[in-house]
């Protein structure tokens, strides 16, 4: 009989979570075990129930900004001990082969990237993979990461996923000295950015539509907030930014967000809205010699390149916490966009 363990579990498209015992896939020598200690809620945890970017293998438990105390590791695993607290992202193996892997890019895996929920390994069982909504997590020792002492584990969990998809794109972009960032929505990912932005030595202006966010805004560093009601509220902007960090976007506005950037400026799309980009302006674009980018997630080094580097910069998460049973409330919380700034769930 196998092994089981309480999850809290997607039965269908938009269904609300619910207590279910599911399988642990089959262990193995570069395992890891976790108990989970807490688990942040994501946007991506909503787009899978959702089934928002493609179909998803229902029953699903999604979360992916775990963080848990280890109970159990392989014969193969050192770097890892029984006790430590460690976390895990939205990936959990990759194969370890390809170009991309050999060069420490794990997420840009072209072969056997494995997700952290909503996947199956590739192992001979073809076992599913299940989120950190959960008492228990396992898998593959290589995309565990250390939690630095600094944290709190609610504030360490969503640096797993909203941390490090907007410290990645920033640090390979060289935000630095010098730099002006405009940080576009400042919610989950954008009140990240904004401290990244300040802490790698920028100038940061945060974008929003919401009046209350100019004191948070403040206490995160940001040199200015823009409160965004209309269109021509970009205009004194133009020619102003280096670097456009997106966390929100409105197509209509891309022909201001391009007018905004400097020549060789950078705009880095961070979220991934459902629907397709449009209404980019090509003359200037190519007049200004804009770089658009896409970015994905971090690679495990990266994740925990972005661990320390909070640690040392004092970046922390700001969080509403909720215990784990209330897991469809802090769903909720988040669909309506309430949290200030991410949203965690207890065990
Ligand atoms: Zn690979
Ligand atoms: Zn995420």
């Amino acid at each position: 009989m196998s092994e089981t363990f309480l999850a809290y579990a997607c039965k269908g498209k938009s269904q609300p979570l619910e207590p279910m015992e599911v399988n642990f896939c089959t262990w193995d020598d570069d395992m890891v075990q976790m108990d989970v200690i807490c688990c942040g809620v994501c946007g991506t945890d909503i787009h899978t129930i959702d089934e928002g970017w493609g179909p998803t293998e229902f029953p699903c438990v999604v979360g992916h900004e775990i963080i848990g105390t280890v109970t159990k590791v392989g014969k193969n695993v050192q770097r890892i001990k029984v006790g430590d607290r460690c976390g895990v992202g939205c990936q959990s193996a990759s194969c370890g082969k390809c170009d991309f892997c050999k060069k420490g890019m794990e997420n840009l895996c072209s072969t056997h990237a494995v997700w952290t929920f909503n996947d199956r390994y590739d192992n001979a069982t073809k076992d599913k993979t299940y989120g950190g909504f959960a008492q228990k997590w396992r898998g593959n020792q290589d995309f565990v990461v250390k939690i630095p002492d600094d944290f709190s584990s609610e504030v360490a969990a969503s640096f797993l996923c909203g941390g490090v998809t907007t410290y990645a794109p920033l640090k390979r972009y060289g935000v630095g000295k010098g730099s002006k960032v405009a940080v576009l929505g400042l919610g989950g990912l954008g009140h990240f950015g904004v401290q990244w932005a300040k802490a790698m030595g920028a100038e940061v202006v945060a974008f929003d539509v919401i009046p209350d966010k100019v004191d948070d805004a403040k206490k995160l560093g940001c040199d200015d907030y823009v409160l965004m009601q209309k269109e021509d509220q970009m205009e004194p902007h133009y020619n102003t930014f280096t670097h456009i960090l997106a966390t929100k976007i409105v197509n209509k506005c891309w022909p201001q967000y391009m007018k905004m950037l400097k020549n060789n400026g950078v705009f880095m799309q961070c979220d991934i809205p459902e629907e397709p980009l449009s209404n980019i302006p090509p003359l200037v674009m190519a007049g200004k010699q804009i770089t658009i980018a896409g970015t994905f997630i971090g690679a495990p080094g990266v994740i925990q390149e972005c661990l320390d580097f909070a640690a040392k910069n004092n970046v922390r998460t700001w969080v509403n916490t909720f215990p784990m049973e209330k897991i469809n409330e802090a769903m909720q919380f988040v669909r309506e966009a309430k949290p200030r700034y991410r949203a965690v769930c207890m065990n």
